[in-house]
């Protein structure tokens, strides 16, 4: 397998949807790499104009990245922040227009990139799938979907068999936990019942990332359709 396909093939071993962890790596890596090469960076600059200091959940990644991490600081987001608060103070009174976040397009452009390296491994991921506790969230589920009957139709009734399997595995996950939370129960919830509670919201809304986030609604709308923003699915 080449380098992207180890890349995700390790996404799908792990647990929680293969494709929300990879983006959460991607969107964190880009954060470090603006915070620690680019604050100054004059292009960088423009971009976080275009969006006046990205889109508030990226602007609060942003700044929970540099917080969190001592070799960023509050020095980088500090300098971009005045930067847009100039901006803004300029056309104060004449308005200012909000355009698209970077980071957003970024994010949404690996997210295609990586649906569509998953389709055409599927023959060596989906075994590795069926095997290992990852679960793909249904947005993901429904790309890979959308994807797979375009480039590798064979699949498509293996990944829904094993998807419902994962998801009704979990559902009784979670019925044992209710179960055992009684207390007639003897054991209690064990380890794997109560982590299901964390991977249930993971399968049905992904990880808060911004792509599930903000672009809730219309365009979940337009995906049922197979339309999405030029990307047809
Ligand atoms: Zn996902
Ligand atoms: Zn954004």
């Amino acid at each position: 397998m080449d380098l992207v396909g180890i890349y995700i093939r390790e996404a799908f071993e792990g647990e929680g949807c293969p494709v929300c962890r990879t983006l959460q790596r991607f969107e964190e890596e880009e954060i470090g790499t603006i915070l620690y090469e680019h604050v100054n960076d004059p292009a960088v600059r423009e971009q976080f104009k275009a969006s006046l200091g990205l889109c508030p959940y990226h602007a609060w990644r942003l700044f929970e990245v540099a917080s969190s991490n001592p070799l960023y600081g509050g020095l980088g987001v500090a300098i971009i922040y005045e930067h847009m608060l100039r901006a803004y103070l300029e056309s104060f009174d004449g308005g200012i227009v909000e355009g698209k976040c970077h980071l957003c397009f970024l994010v949404e452009e690996k997210e295609r990139l990586t649906v569509t390296a998953i389709a055409e491994r599927m023959d060596e991921l989906l075994p590795v799938y069926r095997d290992s506790k990852a679960v793909l969230c249904k947005r993901h589920y429904e790309l890979l979907l959308g994807e797979l009957e375009k480039r590798n139709p064979a699949f498509v009734e293996q990944l829904k068999e094993i998807q419902r399997e994962k998801l009704e595995n979990l559902r009784k996950l979670l019925e044992g936990f209710i179960e055992n939370s009684d207390y007639r129960s003897e054991r209690g919830p064990s380890v794997e019942e109560s982590r299901a509670i964390r991977r249930s919201i993971e399968a049905l809304k992904g990880l808060p990332l911004g792509i599930n986030i903000t672009n809730f609604g219309a365009e979940a709308k337009g995906r049922r359709k197979g339309i999405r923003f030029g990307w047809k699915v």
